[in-house]
């Protein structure tokens, strides 16, 4: 392909996105109109699907055991198969406060644009639909089941208060943690009995007291979900949830260590027995260096400035366990400003925003045409592929 051969497929994939700019609104907001939590987002998973179908995709529904999943492929010729992620999922009572809608129309409006010229491209394009990422680990699930196994290449888009082209995404583990006592009067035979919430006390002593010899970036906290049933009994059970976080899964399995150590400190002190277990474990972010710095350029030609790392406080994502599966970017595009935050009423009015549709065509653009650069120029997979195998694991 010449250059004046690529310039004319980049600037139709542009003008695609604007043509169909309204109608991508139209379904961003329709998303944010109807917010389902978790697993149930049938109305989302339903209209992007039945879009996806009409602009000549291939549509696989319930994809890796998931109801509410999808893989739409288009592309006839031999190449590369590229992903778009579709998240969709709200929060419970606050609906779209992290603007799921947005990323759903962010991939769907990539995907329609190189849709259009995919008869002139080697290879595939995919919009996947990843559900749950509130909580519910969706991309876990599908990646194990063997979803992504056949896509090379993976781009998200999250909407925030900041343009970000890597941003920090921390791993995390969540520990389920219950310690067995023994009941008894807690004045008339205090020494008859065995406390089990001191020994959650201990747990939440211990770890308060590690804090000072951690990594700045480590973040520990849980609550108390039972501590005993009355006063003047001595509780014979109590339980607790707690999770820690680091900027890398390696320290996220030390941080699970000295958690693990302090609970076994607890449960030696007081004597209660100690049940300690923890959930699947998500990775950070690695954002491919490669996709990502292209996609800063693609973003620069748009007009838009970005920064490599944001400045807000770090959250976590099932795009992290993707992100080592799969080589991915998960870039923020801006579309509110601080102090707005993710998770509030006002990031939820952003995500219906005009500003909102507008941040969710820029970061279409930006996708479409990193995707296209990843089919067209040569050797610029196989560099991305290069970096991502020399991810620590
Ligand atoms: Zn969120
Ligand atoms: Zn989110």
């Amino acid at each position: 392909m010449n250059e004046a051969e690529y310039a004319a497929l980049a600037a139709e994939i542009l003008a695609v996105i604007d043509e169909n700019h309204a109608g991508m609104a139209a379904i961003s907001r329709d998303i944010h109109a109807h917010p389902e939590i978790m697993f149930e987002e049938r109305y989302a998973a339903a209209k992007l699907t039945s879009a996806l179908s009409e602009h000549g995709f291939e549509v696989q529904r319930g994809v890796g055991g998931l109801e509410t999943a999808f893989v739409a492929l288009s592309g006839v010729n031999p190449g590369p198969t590229v992903g778009f992620i579709a998240e969709y999922d709200a929060l419970p009572g606050i609906g779209h406060a992290c603007g799921h809608n947005l990323i759903a129309t962010s991939a769907l409006a990539a995907g329609f644009a190189l849709n259009r010229v995919i008869d002139r491209l080697p290879g595939q394009i995919a919009v996947i639909g990843t559900p749950a990422e509130e909580g519910g680990g969706g991309k876990v699930t599908m990646r194990d089941a063997g979803v992504f196994a056949q896509v090379d290449a993976v781009l998200m888009t999250h909407m925030a208060m900041e343009t970000v082209t890597k941003p920090v995404f921390l791993a995390v583990a969540a520990i389920d943690l219950a310690f067995h006592g023994k009941a008894s009067h807690a004045a008339a035979a205090p020494e008859a009995g065995i406390n089990a919430l001191d020994a959650v006390i201990q747990f939440f002593n211990g770890m308060n007291a590690l804090r000072q010899h951690v990594r700045s970036d480590a973040r520990m906290h849980g609550i108390i979900l039972n501590g005993g049933q009355a006063a003047n009994i001595v509780p014979e059970y109590a339980s607790a949830k707690y999770v820690v976080r680091a900027r890398d899964t390696m320290y996220v399995r030390e941080l699970l260590l000295k958690a693990r150590a302090c609970a076994e400190a607890a449960a030696l002190a007081t004597g209660a027995r100690l049940e300690f277990k923890v959930g699947a474990t998500l990775e950070h972010v690695a954002s491919n260096g490669v996709m990502a710095d292209l996609f800063g350029e693609k973003l620069r030609n748009l007009g838009w400035s970005s920064t490599e790392v944001q400045l807000d406080g770090p959250a976590s994502t099932d795009m992290g366990a993707l992100s080592h599966a799969v080589p991915a970017i998960h870039p923020l595009v801006q579309i509110a400003d601080f102090p707005v935050a993710w998770h509030t009423p006002e990031f939820r009015e952003a995500a219906w925003s005009d500003r909102g549709q507008e941040g969710m065509r820029t970061a279409a653009k930006a996708m479409a045409l990193t995707a296209l650069d990843l089919l067209v120029k040569p050797g610029l997979l196989d560099a991305v592929k290069a970096e991502f195998a020399e991810l620590p694991r």
